[in-house]
This record gives structure tokens, C-alpha cells and sequence, in this order.
């Protein structure tokens, strides 16, 4: 099986990124911080407090997760409900990103990650996927833009659904994940020593889009 990790802060355009590159390539998709967001979700609805977790983990037992592709796209379930669309609101962005600071949710979600990655051809985004979940990737990238940029665009695309953000608010809310994600003790956000830095802040998506899959072409055949 043929494994590529695309690691990155928030914003930097993975996904949208990765899910193009892998139906281009034929390789499933996987957007782990959606299994992220989903526990974030349900501790949320659980109004606990999701720095502590001596209130999280054992509210782990209560979660059951399923990613399902359906009609070639990504769902996540959280115990039997599809969330796929709610897990994309801003507050749970910020649960997500508590939550996942907890070693212990990230062993939790360990396995679900590796078991897709040993059965199917993988393209996976996330922070740790080079450095933890994968090691062994044959491709690792790390894709970054700066903050500024990334809440610039973050702001367009949310502008483009109709809902108006300020985009001072979307910068500091980038900067507060990025620093959450990166100073975390479990698994921080970093690029892996052997990942390729790719960094799109002076590139519009296309050309973006047109380096990476060169680069990766070039790789795999
Ligand atoms: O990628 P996305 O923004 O959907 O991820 C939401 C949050 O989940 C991130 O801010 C990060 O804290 C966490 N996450 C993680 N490890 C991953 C994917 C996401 O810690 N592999």
C-alpha cells in the first residue's frame, strides 16, 4: 500500500488540496481531523470541560466513530449519526482542538487511522500523520502558509457559504490553534525530517496544486 501524509497548520488549504491530489491518484482520502472534531463535537454536547482530562477520557467509552465514503466523499458517524456537516462549525473547530491535546484521544483514534492506511492506498492530512500515525509514508509534506494568509482565505470561503466572519476574529482564532497545536506535550504539530516543506502563501491553489503534484508524481510514478 502507498501511504502520503500531508501534515500542516489550520487553514493551509490540506484538504482541499489533498482531496483533489487523491482523486487525481485514485487513493482514498482520509481527513483525520474530522474523527478530531467529532469527539470534539460530542464533548461539547456533553458541556464538560474539555481542558481536563480527567473529564475526557472517561467520556471515550460513550464514543463510537466510523468514517464511511459515500458517493467518493468522507462522512464520519458519531455513534450511528452522520456529523459531517455540524463538525464544521467554529466552535467545534476550538473543541477539536482541545480535545486532541489529550494523549489519550489521540491514542484512542491511533488505530481507526492506521487500520484505513493498511488496507487502501492512503493520501491522510493532518498534524501528526508524518511523525506519528505514519512514519513510514512513502511521501511526507508539510504544507504551510503564513497565518495572515491563511485566515485571509479562511474568510473568503466562509464569505462564499454567506456567513460573514470578521477577519480579524479568524486571524486570532488561527493563531490560538496554531499555538494550541504546536505547544501541545502529545504529538505537537511539526514538520517530520524527512517532509518535504511546501509553502503556498505566495501561490494561488492552482499552481499550489500543480507543484505538489509534480512532486509527487515524481515520487510514485
Ligand atoms: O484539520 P482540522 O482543522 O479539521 O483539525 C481540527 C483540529 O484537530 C486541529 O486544530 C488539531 O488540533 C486537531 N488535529 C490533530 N491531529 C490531526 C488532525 C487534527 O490534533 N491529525
Amino acid at each position: 500500500m502507498i501511504q502520503i501524509a500531508i501534515d500542516g497548520p489550520s487553514g493551509a488549504g490540506k484538504s482541499t488540496m489533498a482531496k483533489r491530489l487523491a482523486k487525481e491518484l485514485g487513493f482514498l482520502y482520509v481527513d483525520t481531523g474530522a474523527l478530531y472534531r467529532a469527539i470534539g463535537l460530542y464533548m461539547l454536547r456533553a458541556g464538560i470541560d474539555m481542558t481536563d482530562s480527567a473529564q475526557v477520557l472517561p467520556r471515550l467509552e460513550e464514543v463510537h466513530l466510523e468514517l464511511r465514503y459515500l458517493e467518493g466523499a468522507q462522512h464520519v458517524f458519531l455513534n450511528g449519526e452522520d456529523v459531517s456537516n455540524e463538525i464544521r462549525r467554529e466552535a467545534v473547530s476550538m473543541a477539536a482542538s482541545s480535545v486532541s491535546a489529550h494523549q489519550g484521544v489521540r491514542d484512542f483514534l491511533t488505530e481507526t487511522q492506521r487500520e484505513i492506511a493498511r488496507e487502501n492506498n492512503v493520501l491522510m492530512d493532518g498534524r501528526d500523520i508524518g511523525t506519528v500515525i505514519l512514519p513510514d509514508a512513502q511521501i511526507k509534506i508539510f504544507l504551510t502558509a503564513s497565518a495572515e494568509e491563511r485566515a485571509r482565505r479562511r474568510t473568503d470561503e466562509l464569505a462564499q457559504r454567506g456567513q460573514k466572519v470578521d477577519y480579524e476574529e479568524v486571524l486570532a482564532d488561527i493563531r490560538q490553534r496554531d499555538y494550541n497545536d504546536s505547544h501541545r506535550a502529545a504529538a505537537p504539530l511539526r514538520q517530520a525530517e524527512d517532509a518535504i516543506l511546501v509553502d503556498t502563501t505566495e501561490d494561488d491553489f492552482e499552481t499550489a496544486f500543480c507543484k505538489l503534484r509534480d512532486l509527487i508524481r515524481g515520487r510514485i510514478g
